[in-house]
């Protein structure tokens, strides 16, 4: 019922993949990708919790990314092994260079292998919409016309809409996608003082929510 349909190798030889659900007839097609961020682990433990679960009678098509950074996840960092933030390093028209802090989106826009895993996904799948799973903010924050979807996980979670997040952020995945190509996107902020378990309990509600309802 699930394949992984991409896997590449990083620069310290760890695997991203791509799980595509195998149903034919689906409505819609939603992405969803956690671990941007490698200290943020807690998306991946709720997308391989959801991918365990028989998915069959789905309406929707479903691409899972667990981990996006691996590289960073092994170090505990936000940044990929080249202290890249992969969330401001797509090539969106206010991309520019930053000072090397904990943002910084690289010498160049798309310059990280992680960063064109996404933008070739992008290109070899017409998406209807995405969720990018982060940490620790608790809210639900969301770019392009997403704000109905937004105030829906917003029920399911108990957890804010924030459609402005309150600081530029270019490079990133949701100005990307949401902003660029009006694609809704939902970036989803887990709250840091849960458990995985904790939050597997209230998210699935989410994932079902795409899977089955959208
Ligand atoms: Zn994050």
């Amino acid at each position: 019922m699930i394949k992984i349909v991409k896997a590449v190798k990083t620069l310290k030889n760890n695997t991203i993949f791509l799980f595509e659900t195998q149903n034919i007839n689906f409505d819609k097609t939603i992405l969803i990708t956690a671990v941007f961020h490698g200290e943020e682990p807690q998306g991946e433990y709720i997308v391989n919790e959801y991918l365990k679960l028989d998915l069959n009678g789905i309406k929707n098509k479903l691409l899972f990314v667990p981990c996006l950074n691996p590289d960073g996840k092994a170090r505990g960092q936000r940044q990929n092994a080249n202290g890249i933030d992969l969330n401001r390093n797509f090539p969106t028209k206010n991309w520019c260079i930053s000072n090397r802090h904990e943002y910084f989106g690289g010498i160049a826009p798309a310059s990280e292998i992680e960063t064109r895993f996404m933008i070739e996904i992008l290109e070899n799948y017409k998406i209807d919409a995405a969720l990018s799973i982060h940490a620790p903010f608790k809210v639900v924050n969301y770019d392009g016309p997403a704000e109905q979807l937004a105030e829906k996980i917003s029920q399911l979670t108990g957890y804010p809409v924030k459609g402005d997040i309150g600081y530029p952020t270019p490079g990133s995945f949701g100005n990307y996608i949401g902003v660029e190509r009006n694609i809704p996107i939902i970036t989803l902020e887990l709250p840091e003082d849960e458990s995985n378990e904790e939050l597997w309990l209230v998210n699935r509600s989410v994932l079902d929510y795409l899977a089955y309802e959208y």
